[in-house]
This record gives C-alpha cells, structure tokens and sequence, in this order.
C-alpha cells in the first residue's frame, strides 16, 4: 500500500537511537510485542549485537549527527539488555559517546525489567553515566498477572528490589515504564509506582490496532481505557506537590496550551527514533510488531547504508509528515492537534494500512476531554488572581 502522499518532503533528522543489544529475554510477559505477538522473526536472529556492528552503529550515528545537534539519546534496549552483562553495556555507551564527542553529548539510558539489576550492576551503570528506566506495571498481582519467567514463576521481588534500590539514586533514575491494565485500579497503581520515587512515569497503553483489538476493547462508545487514564490523570494532577513526571499527561497539557508533542504516542510532531537490530537492520520502532510480521523491517543497515537514506524510506517518511499521515476521520476530528490520531501502530488495520483513527480513538478523546477543560479553568483562575495581584497566587497548590 503507499505510505506517503507525495514527495520531497522535509526530513527531521534522529536524534534517539536504540539499540538492540541482546534480542532474547529472561522473561516471558505475556503482552510482549517481542516474542508474543505477530512477528516472529526474532526466533532467526543472532542473539547479541558484536563489536564489529556496534562499531559501524558508532560510526553511522556520528556520520549522521556530525556536530549537528548538541545532544542525542541512546537508549541500550533488547530483548532484555542486562542479559550482555554490565561491563558490554558500560562499554557500549562509551563507544558511542566517543565516536561523536566532543561536539555532541549522549544521553545513554537503559530500559529493562529489572531482574538482574542487582546493587552490583546499578552502580557500574551509575559510574558510567547511564541512567536506568524499569518496566513495572503496579504491585505484585498486577506484575504476576503478565510479567513472569519462562516457568511462571513471579518476577516481583527481584524487581522490587531494584527499584528500591534505584530509588536512592535519583540522579541515575530514568522512570518507570507500565503497561495499562484494566484489571489493575488506576489510583492504587499510581500509589504503588510513587513509592520507588521514580522522576517519571511512563503509562503505556497496551499494544493492539482494528485488526487485533487490545485486551478487553470495546466498541466505539465504551472508553474503559480512557476512564482508566482519566482517573490517574487526577490522582497525578490532584497532587498537593508534583510527585513525578507523567510524559503522556504532560504532553496532552503542553499540546492543549499550544505546544509540540515529543513523545511517539500522541501529536503530530514527526518521529526522530530509529531502531538497530543486533545484527544491523534498521528497524522502525519495535511496536510495530504488533501488527503484521516483517512491519518493523526496512531491508536497509548499518553496514550498506547511512542513517541520511534510511530518512528517505518510505515507512519511516510517513512517520514524519504529521497531519498528512492522518486518516480522513482523524482531519475532521476537532482534537487530531491533540491526539494526532494515537500513537502510529495502533491505527493499523489489515484492509486499510495505518490511514486510520487509533483503535483507541474513544479513549483517547475521552481523556483529552478532560484534561484540556480543567487545565484551561485553571489557568483562567490563576491569571485572574494574578491580575487581581492576590498575594498567594503562586502559593496555591491548585492551579498549578
Ligand atoms: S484518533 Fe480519534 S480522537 Fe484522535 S484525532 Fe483521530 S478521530 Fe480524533
């Protein structure tokens, strides 16, 4: 099908890099686009990236940045990454750090389960700069409900630990990354993620599109994600104090006030992230699995080409071109500025490609209409009240 509507587009260049450094996992989460949705091609791939990849990955990201940008973002992701061990992770990001200093700075982050990282690891990872994001979707039921090993047997206690551990070291703590679940409540999951003081939360919805509906998905009308959202959204923004960070609410704030989205899952704002795969394939971002086998694949890597032409692949461009990338619906929708028609994977569907509404379109609205509303009643207030010149206007906790 074609992706793009027309040529010559305007290209925004990468600036995140995730590289996969490991492609199998200790763990077997049962919503796992990885290893247990459509794509299977996992199974034929070497399992770790080897020096001679990493090395050319180096030299096609310091090609393509080339003192352009002051900063970039490399994200050491699998698979399950501290199946590598510490010290290829450790070197890794000096590799890369190397290869485009000194013009450029990298910010190096790992995202992982959590189960290896033992005091040990987290303070190898700390000394070399790389700060550390933990995937954790609530307490322990809601953890054992999908995050175990291979056998069931639970992974709670081994991450629990970690973030324990983490905790104490905010300046090396990237956040915490959940899945939504609807069986999980919303408040008591946000209380049980607050308790590792991560400085951000990341809430992801669950992986699924028209053609594999996600868990517990209801027709148009029925918005039981949107609810869920909606309920966390003010236990956050209810908060006396900022707690934490939460990106998705964030965004959806900033994108109402008439900001730019950076973040993949909501907004027009183009994509900037590339994938490599352990043995060099660029690939577009990994939740693309979750609709059809080879979605990721773009025939194109490190060793055959740069980073400059992989920006002229099809797939990648209509990931880029924002509103023109909307489905008709989504144009005529009075919040796609917002929404910007959900996050790219979850608008496929099987017939008509990703020029779709997100499966999540209800939920979505559902929770745009609620924010947007008592965001903008509350700036009304606190510009009324600075300029009435009330004394405690900025002492109040609500507005914020
Ligand atoms: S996904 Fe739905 S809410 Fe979002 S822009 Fe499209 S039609 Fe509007």
């Amino acid at each position: 099908m074609p992706l793009v509507r027309g040529h010559d587009r305007r290209r925004t260049p990468f600036r995140e890099f995730v590289l996969k450094l490991h492609a199998r996992c200790n763990l077997a989460c049962d919503y796992c686009y990885m290893y247990e949705m459509a794509d299977t091609a996992w199974r034929g791939v070497n399992s770790t990236m080897s020096d001679r990849v990493l090395d050319q990955v180096c030299r096609r990201i310091a090609e393509h940045v080339d003192g352009a940008s002051r900063s970039v973002r490399v994200v050491l992701h699998g698979g399950e990454p501290m199946m590598v061990g510490v010290a290829a992770l450790v070197s890794a990001a000096d590799r890369v750090r190397a290869a485009v200093a000194p013009l450029t700075i990298v910010d190096v982050t790992i995202q992982t389960n959590g189960v290896l990282l033992d005091d040990h690891a987290i303070d190898r990872l700390c000394q070399a700069g790389i700060r550390i994001g933990v995937s954790l979707d609530g307490d322990r039921q809601a953890n054992d409900r999908h995050r175990r090993y291979a056998n069931g047997r639970s992974s709670y206690d081994a991450v629990d630990r970690a973030l324990r551990s983490l905790s104490l070291r905010p300046d090396h703590f990237a956040g915490i990354l959940g899945v939504v679940d609807l069986d999980n409540d919303p408040v008591s999951t946000f209380d049980n993620l607050i308790q590792y003081h991560p400085p951000a939360i990341d809430f992801l919805l669950p992986h699924g599109n028209w053609t594999s509906p996600p868990p517990r998905w209801s027709p148009p009308g029925e918005t039981p994600y949107g609810d869920w959202l909606v309920a966390a959204f003010d236990r956050w923004y209810d908060a006396p104090v900022q707690e934490t960070r939460v990106r998705f609410f964030e965004e959806v704030i900033s994108l109402a006030l008439g900001g730019a989205s950076r973040l993949e899952t909501i907004g027009i704002s183009p994509v900037a992230t590339v994938v490599v795969d352990v043995d060099g394939a660029y690939e577009q971002i990994d939740t693309l699995r979750s609709t059809y086998p080879g979605a990721v694949d773009t025939g194109m890597n490190v060793f055959a080409h740069s980073l400059d032409e992989l920006l002229g692949h099809p797939a990648i461009l209509d990931r880029q071109i924002g509103l023109e990338a909307l489905s008709d619906d989504c144009l005529a929708c009075p919040l796609h500025r917002i929404c910007g028609g959900g996050y790219y994977p979850h608008r496929y569907r099987a017939e008509t490609g990703f020029r779709n509404p997100s499966v999540y379109c209800a939920d979505l609205g559902r929770l745009i209409r609620h924010v947007v509303p008592r965001v903008r009643a509350d700036l009304a207030v606190l510009k009324g009240r600075l300029e009435d010149g009330t004394p405690d206007a900025g002492n109040d906790a609500s507005p914020r």
